[in-house]
Parts: structure tokens; sequence; C-alpha cells
């Protein structure tokens, strides 16, 4: 029995339902309520509580309906702009969940108010689980839509401080097109072209990209590697700085 269940919705989005104490359930970024009672109703889950990333309204839209059929409590960090939410969250706070505890990992860089969520391995149970929201994406990252590429880098290098075993479920299924912009920076780089080729058969297959984990992040997300000796030369800027690299990459990707 898989404690996630992956939703994908509004074209690219996914939401995300984590199951705990059995019949008990959070969801993740619910941008289409509909859709997630549906689901719940399907594996037959009562909804607890809703995790909100930030606050753009593809991951916020479900929030309203929701509550009003659950009432299920909305966790984000953001007071002014995520509708109906009942408690605000920072950075290293904790929420328990189950038995477990989910870390509150603060990652400006998309907005200023992103956060992510880190459901720590518990004894007996060897991954963590790391919701990403538009912070970390399989094999990119969000735009820089409200601060600088240096808070993004910082956020980035968080997140890829984690176990390597962390299973990483983000927000948007930009994966195809995440390696196909990579393997056009480093042609020669055989790691990121067996994971293109990876992706695409799983896309053929009608299978979903996430989970990715943070290992496979770190070795083929160029967005986390932007500080290495092969990215700076694939971008001919062999004596830049990592954020300058990253800054190069992210200007590059949104014109992709
Ligand atoms: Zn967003």
């Amino acid at each position: 029995m898989d404690s996630v269940i992956t939703i994908p919705a509004l074209g690219d989005n996914f939401i995300y339902l984590y199951r705990y104490n059995q019949n008990d359930s959070l969801a993740v970024d619910p941008g289409d309520g509909s859709l997630v009672l549906r689901t719940l109703q399907e594996h037959g889950l009562g909804l607890k509580m809703i995790l909100i990333t930030h606050h753009h309204w593809d991951h916020v839209a479900g929030t309203a309906e929701l509550k009003q059929k659950t009432g299920c409590k909305v966790i984000g960090a953001d007071r002014r702009s995520i509708p109906g939410i009942d408690s605000v969250v920072e950075d290293g706070q904790i929420l328990p969940v189950g038995g477990g505890k989910i870390r509150v990992i603060a990652t400006p860089g998309h907005t200023r108010t992103s956060v992510c969520y880190y459901m720590e391995p518990s004894p007996g149970d060897k991954n963590g689980i790391l919701w990403t929201g538009d912070t970390l994406f399989a094999g990119g990252c969000g735009r820089l839509l409200e601060c600088d590429a240096q808070a993004m880098t910082e956020s980035l290098q968080r997140l890829a401080s984690l176990p390597d075993d962390t299973l990483v479920y983000c927000g948007h299924d930009y994966t195809l097109e995440n390696y196909e912009f990579a393997s056009g920076i480093e042609p020669g780089n055989q790691v990121v072209k067996e994971r293109l080729e990876q992706v695409r058969q799983l896309q053929k297959q009608g299978k979903t990209t996430v989970p990715s984990s943070i290992l496979l992040e770190r070795r083929t997300n160029c967005f986390l590697r932007a500080g290495t000796p092969g990215l700076k030369a694939a971008l001919g800027m062999p004596q830049a700085k990592a954020v300058e690299v990253f800054a190069e990459l992210r200007r590059r990707k949104d014109v992709f």
C-alpha cells in the first residue's frame, strides 16, 4: 500500500495525498477540489489537513471546497495569499502527522513565501518524503517570480543536502521538457542522456515521472549542478560563480 497517491491535475500539475493512520490523509497543493474528493472516496480516505507550498492558484484552488466538505485544516506560510488558511507555519516547524513528523523548509525563490514539506524517515521506514511545489522539479526548478537567483540557489542547496534516498514529489510534470533542455545544455553528459531516455520511456508507458530522489536530482538536475566545472564549461563560463551560472541557466530555460 503506497503512502503517497499522485493525482495528475489541471494539465500538468501534481496533487498529492499522503495516507496515514489507515484511513486518514493530508493533501498537498490541491488545485482541483472535486478531483481530490473523488480520489478520497475511491481510496476510502478522510482528509485531515491540506499543506500548501505557495499561493499560486493552481496549488490552492481546491482548498475552499475541500475545507467545506471535509472540515480539514489548511496549513501554509502566507497568511495574506492562501485562501482559508488556518495555520501559518515557518521554517523549521515540525508538524506531527500520524506517528511521523513533517518539517517545514523555507525555500524562497519561486515566490517569497514558498515552503517545502519534508516527512522525516521514521525507524523502519527507509525513505524520507519531500514535497517541493514549484521550487524543485524533476530535472528543473521553478521560475524566479518574486526572488532573485541567489535566494533560489540557496533554497535548492538546502533541499539538495537532504538524504540521498529522499523521495521527491514536485508540483508539475515538466520532467521531459526539463531533460530535453538539460541535454541541449550538456550534450556530452551521459547521465543526463540516460535520464532523458528513461523519462521518455516512462511517458510512453503512461507512467508519471515522480517520485524522483535527491540523489538523482543532485546527479542530473542542471540547476543543482550550477557550481560544477562541467556545467560552467558547457556554458562557456569557466570562472563564474555558481549563482551566476544558475542565473544564466534560468534565463535560457525561461525562453526554451
Ligand atoms: Zn507556482
